[in-house]
């Protein structure tokens, strides 16, 4: 049974949504190499809409997952308050809640007006660095009262009515904002009936609701109904509730798939079920779930030889984990002993699976456990500067938490590969039932935070640096090549306002001469200033210039110039302090950010 610490589980699944936080850093995130970072969002359309999560390992906010991930977050502390509570968990869990709910608040300005996602998809996804120096446009598209998205109004109903239940006890103002959001969605939702990625077709590509949109239109009616007690809405999810998709040419409600980002009706069978008893609900839940255990009529979900149930290829982990955490809900109220223990047995092993408890004896949740993943497909985590996937080879962060996809086949199989999105990227939907599970887990079996943790990260190198090119050795000059590298991660910053100095000794009272060589932007520099005696510097300013870990030319600046003597007096570079022969980082030339020393040091 409890063969792992869910009490660390959950604690680093709370670190890994800090980790996926867009717009200006919160004063209580704990991740130390993440920065500000898309805080032009909603520019675009003259709005605030900085904030919620960056989806995956990619910089997209999609409102759609974006949503279903809140409501499982607040439906696990809804049901398992307590776990949060005694693990020490319960202020960081406020903490990230509030995250989307803030956005949501922002995203829903009037009542038949959401905007559902920005940044364009391909534009997101074929760049590879890290989110706080994020080159492209990240356009805000939204559904409204022309152009409408059951879908999505329907699933941002329901996460803020469900996180209203979890606000209630410490801030009973913020749940009644929410709420009110919630009902004018729901009523949104409802009136203007459309697919979102109809209207917002950029998500059609990546999370266009397959399944339509009649079960969010029950979801967010029972979240409404849990979270008012209005007896309207229960008797609206129940009027919907028929309508719900159901298996090819039968009159069977689907049970072959589960509860993820795009169908909750599995979702609605046990809410249902545990809210009002009836045998209807009773009945899809069980054949659902049997389905997933025993098996319904000789067909159940594929399972690995290692014991994972494998639903689909793509983030095979996230739909065992939902699917887990919605098991030990309905566990924990059916009447059914047989039923009771079977679930809550098949949770347990899913979450174990994924803990460790694997032919590969080896955990799929970073940071956690034996063998955990350590190259996840994560840009901000990965750290490149070079806008290049394998560059650098290791991946610079801890991204500690995150649920790995896993095996793409029921065959216990997998890869650490950066570039395998379908069994490598992390999702802030794959963690949402995990998380909600764990939570469950820890209050049965129990387990210990880790103390002290997160620890700071220590930067892997030198982020940001000079490196010199004595280009040639002339009798009366020396000519140069000065390169700044700045491959920041910890976290990744642009230098907008750079300048260096080199320093050199004059020979005498020599005439001095610099001249401009080739320069990638900053200005080239032409002359020299005296320190004291014949102490004197070349300065380069880069002021106006972005340096940024973007990309091969982003994160570099080149300046060539030569400084020498202009008539036939003698140049002896030896002596000058920032001199070093050949091509070598130099610490001798000083580096400021804004007129502040930030590398190498002054003579
Ligand atoms: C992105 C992933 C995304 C995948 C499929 C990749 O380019 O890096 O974040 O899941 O495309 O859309
Ligand atoms: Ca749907």
């Amino acid at each position: 049974a409890g063969a792992y610490n869910y009490g660390e589980a959950l604690q680093k699944s709370m670190f890994f949504y800090q980790a996926q936080i867009a717009g200006p850093k919160p004063s209580w995130s704990h991740v130390s190499w993440r920065g500000d970072a898309a805080l032009g969002d909603g520019a675009d359309v003259g709005r605030d809409l900085t904030g919620g999560w960056f989806d995956a390992g990619d910089h997209v906010k999609f409102g759609f997952p974006m949503a279903f991930t809140t409501t499982m977050l607040a439906w696990g502390a809804v049901e398992y308050r307590d776990a949060y509570a005694s693990s020490g968990q319960l202020t960081t869990l406020l903490n990230n809640l509030r995250v989307p709910n803030d956005y949501f608040m922002k995203a829903h300005p009037s009542a038949n007006v959401l905007y559902g996602q920005i940044g364009k998809g391909d534009d997101d996804h074929k760049w590879w660095g890290p989110a706080e120096v994020m080159p492209m446009a990240r356009p805000a598209y939204k559904i409204d009262a022309t152009c409408g998205g059951s879908d999505l109004a329907g699933e941002t109903a329901a996460a803020m009515a469900a996180s209203s239940i979890v606000f209630r006890p410490t801030d009973p103002a913020y749940a009644d904002k929410l709420l009110g959001h919630a009902r004018q969605l729901y009523t949104f939702a409802d009136t203007v009936r459309k697919a979102y990625s109809d209207c917002i077709t950029d998500a059609a590509a990546y999370y266009k609701s397959w399944s339509g949109y009649q079960d969010e239109l029950v979801w967010g009616a029972i979240w409404l109904y849990r979270a008012t007690g209005e007896a309207a809405y229960l008797s609206k999810a129940e009027s919907e509730y028929d309508a719900l998709g159901t298996e090819p040419q039968t009159s069977t409600h689907s049970y072959k798939w589960t509860i993820a980002w795009d169908n909750k009706q599995f979702g609605a069978y046990v809410l249902l079920a545990n809210l009002t008893g009836k045998q209807k609900y009773v009945d899809d839940a069980n054949r659902w779930l049997d389905w997933w255990t025993v098996g319904v009529n000789g067909e159940k979900v594929r399972y690995s030889p290692g014991g994972e149930a494998v639903l689909d290829s793509w983030g095979s982990l996230r739909y065992a984990a939902n699917t887990a955490f919605v098991a030990l809900v309905y566990s924990d109220k059916t009447a059914d002993t047989t039923r009771r223990t079977r679930y809550h047995d098949f949770a347990v092993r899913q979450i174990n699976y994924a803990l460790g408890d694997n032919p590969r004896q080896s955990s799929y949740v970073i940071g956690f456990g034996a063998g955990a993943p350590k190259n996840p497909h994560h840009r901000t985590a990965h750290g490149s500067w070079w806008d290049n996937m394998t560059v650098p080879a290791e991946t610079r962060h801890v991204l500690y938490g995150a649920l790995v996809g896993g095996p793409s086949s029921p065959d216990d199989a997998y890869t650490d590969q950066r570039s395998d999105y379908v069994m490598n990227e992390v999702a802030t939907d794959y963690n949402a039932g995990f998380t909600s599970a764990v939570a469950r887990l820890y209050q049965e079996y129990g387990g210990t935070p880790q103390a002290g943790f997160p620890q700071a990260e220590k930067p892997d190198q030198d982020e940001i640096t000079v490196e010199t090119t004595v280009m040639q050795n002339e009798p009366r000059a020396t000519a140069l090549k000065v390169m700044v590298y700045n491959k920041s991660a910890y976290p990744a910053r642009a230098l907008t306002s750079v300048s260096y100095r080199y320093y050199f000794r004059r020979e005498g009272t020599t005439a001095l001469q610099v001249t401009p060589g080739y320069t990638q932007g900053c200005p080239s520099p032409s002359t020299a200033t005296q320190v004291s005696g014949d102490l004197w510097y070349v300065e380069v300013d880069c002021a106006g210039h972005t340096i940024a870990p973007a990309g091969q030319s982003a994160y570099r600046m080149e300046v060539q110039f030569k400084v020498g003597t202009a008539d036939g007096g003698t140049w002896d570079p030896s002596n000058d302090p920032s001199y070093l022969a050949g091509t070598a980082v130099n610490r001798a030339v000083p580096l400021y950010e804004a007129g502040r020393l930030i590398w190498g040091s002054e003579p």
